[in-house]
């Protein structure tokens, strides 16, 4: 076990990416990075990573900004929970904490929205916690290196897992032991060709000695994403010689919550959204049908169908909370890709 840590960590000195975080030990540097890499790909996120802490480089930044600026700064990385957890935590620890970052697990896993995973990153590469960090790029590398056949998203799987760590884990230098094990899954152990025959492992890892390589890691299957079907209600009009649409920030707790979009109305098949489509019932405007959208998110497929309706500004409209916006201001306010999409087809983006 001691010939794998060292050959991991030797393995790890000579061959880590040159990234901006593995310069610092900044903790809110690291948390940042932390967060965005969570479900992200590095070389989706890396320009996010550059944008958000040129523009928010410290907590108090963070934390003094507006709601809107920093999902802005966000838009597009998706999942944004996570921007609205960081901005929570950043207040947290200006006001409740004077400023200074949490230096203990216990302390560090209290933040909003940080849970065990990334409070053992962070408490590992910014304070030395000795803390294993699991992913799922450690937990494909873990499972092939012991052939841990157990499905690494149940819970037993993962005890399997954290107990194999812990007979290579490096209490000397935990946070690069934690990035040896996560670099060396996403760039040696990869989920579809791993590089087996140059891997320096080859001769202690489990799987490639019994042939069952591409076999692991096990994995109980999820639930196939639900289906929704939406009509976007894209209210326009000219006010005082300029092009204004409808739009309001969502403020239900929902993955685009702090986001902005045009009021929706959703149907529960596709043959009921057809017939009010093809049939528009009390829309105050003239109507045409937009290219319609579908957006698929981890846990549902959006079926969208927006339509443009030009409003009639004489009548009234029932859309509660919503408020004319120009071409002008929708260029500052923070909306989901799917939102994005319209626009462009608008000619608005
Ligand atoms: S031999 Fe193959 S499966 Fe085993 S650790 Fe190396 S890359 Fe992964």
């Amino acid at each position: 076990m001691k010939v794998v840590r060292e050959k991991l960590l030797e393995w790890y000195k000579i061959n880590k990416r040159d990234l901006p975080w593995r310069h610092t030990k900044d903790p809110y540097l690291i948390w940042i990075s932390e967060v965005i890499f969570q479900q992200t790909r590095i070389d989706q996120g890396l320009e996010y990573y550059k944008r958000f802490v040129q523009r928010f480089p410290n907590v108090k930044i963070l934390a003094e900004s507006s709601e809107d600026e920093m999902l802005k700064v966000w838009q597009g990385l998706g999942y944004y929970s996570r921007a609205r957890n960081l901005h929570y935590s950043a207040k947290y620890i200006i006001n409740e904490l004077n400023g200074k970052f949490p230096n203990t697990y216990d302390e560090i896993i209290k933040l909003k929205g940080v849970g065990p995973y990334t409070a053992a990153a962070i408490g590992s590469i910014c304070f030395d916690l000795p803390t294993p960090v699991i992913d799922g790029n450690v937990q494909r590398f873990i499972s092939r290196l012991f052939a841990i056949s157990e499905a690494v998203n149940t819970s037993k799987g993962q005890k399997t897992i954290s107990n194999a760590i812990e007979k290579i884990f490096s209490k000397k230098e935990p946070g690069d032991f934690n990035q040896a094990m996560m670099e060396y899954g996403a760039t040696v152990c990869k989920p579809v060709n791993p590089e087996c025959d140059n891997c320096c492992f080859n001769e202690e890892c489990f799987a490639f000695q019994r042939g069952i390589v591409n076999e692991l890691p096990n994995k109980v299957k999820a639930n196939a994403p639900k289906s929704r079907f939406l009509i976007y209600k894209v209210y326009k009009r000219m006010c005082d010689g300029e092009t204004q649409y409808l739009l309001y920030k969502r403020d239900n707790e929902s993955i685009w919550k702090g986001l902005y979009e045009f009021p929706f109305e959703e149907f529960n098949s596709k043959k009921s959204i057809e017939a009010e489509l093809n049939e528009p019932k009390s829309l105050y405007g003239s109507v045409s049908h937009l290219e319609p959208l579908k957006h698929q998110l981890s846990h549902q497929t959006i079926f969208a169908f927006p339509i443009l309706i030009e409003f009639d500004d004489k009548l009234p409209i029932n859309v509660t909370l919503a408020e004319w916006y120009s071409v002008d201001q929708i260029q500052d306010l923070p909306v989901s890709k799917l939102i994005n999409s319209v626009l462009k087809s608008l000619g608005v983006v």
